[in-house]
């Protein structure tokens, strides 16, 4: 088991690809921190699995979110190892100066300050614990943008800078960030994207995609488990595609 002894928080784990994180990192031996703003997903998925995995109710807009996440950890089951920094919205297909502020707000809080908060919260601890390791999911977006995703992708693209900027500066401290970028996954947040469930629109989408399908929260699991193990230890500050060949 790739995660055996190893213990890990991961945001936005009560759907969607965080959930394959969650039921991979359980397989693979992790203790998990499931936090979810949406405590009835988290509680479901953590029933599921068993006693490897306890939900918390968080906002990751929110500092305190991850400081509560990581006290958990500690009277649970210990030093936290690993942050999966999941949670995220989308944004519907919009010209770029029709979208409002609200959204824009949206989309830095919980896409973008997410990894801050993370960051502020678990590096101190990881640097006194000389071990640690966080992965940001952020997507295809960031890197090879379409039209009328703009800010949604911008705040990608922040987050694989935040990614190599990151894992620069705290190397030295043992610790590795890294992240993945998914394609359009089959999750509830897909919707979002195309503005409701086309048929059409899916098929448009999956026909951009090599590989011929859209990803899954099991692909995102797989990915996430190999760069969070220490298989991966010579790895920092990758955005690794799972893109089934869209962006080559
Ligand atoms: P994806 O396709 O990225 O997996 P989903 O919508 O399926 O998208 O899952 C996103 C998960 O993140 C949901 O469980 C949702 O409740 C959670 N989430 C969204 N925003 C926040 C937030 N601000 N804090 C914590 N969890 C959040």
């Amino acid at each position: 088991m790739r995660l055996s002894g190893k213990t890990a928080i991961v945001t936005g784990g009560g759907s969607g690809f965080g959930e394959g994180i969650v039921r991979k990192f359980a397989v693979e031996g992790a203790k998990v921190i499931l936090m979810d703003r949406d405590m009835a997903a988290a509680r479901r998925v953590a029933d599921e699995i068993g006693e490897s995995v306890v939900a918390i109710e968080g906002d990751v807009s929110r500092l305190q979110s991850f400081e509560a996440a990581l006290d958990l950890s500690k009277s649970r089951f210990g030093a936290v190892d690993i942050l999966v920094n999941n949670a995220g919205v989308g944004q519907s297909p919009t010209p770029l100066e029709d979208v409002s502020e609200e959204l824009f707000d949206r989309l830095a809080a919980v896409n973008m300050r997410s990894i801050f908060n993370g960051a502020r919260a678990l590096v101190p601890h990881f640097k006194e614990t000389g071990r640690g390791n966080i992965l940001n999911v952020a997507s295809t977006g960031g890197i090879s943008p379409r039209p009328n995703l703009t800010w949604y992708n911008a705040s990608k693209g922040w987050a694989i800078a935040a990614t190599r900027g990151m894992a620069v500066e705290l190397a030295p401290f043992g610790i590795r960030v890294n992240a993945i970028n998914p394609v359009a996954g089959d999750t509830p947040l897909l919707s979002t994207f195309i503005g409701g469930d086309s048929d059409e629109i899916r098929a448009r989408i999956v026909g951009t995609i090599p590989l011929g399908r859209l990803s899954t929260p099991a692909d995102m699991g797989n990915a996430a488990a190999f760069l969070c193990s220490d298989e991966a230890s010579m790895i920092t500050g990758v955005d690794l595609l799972v893109d089934g060949g869209k962006c080559i």
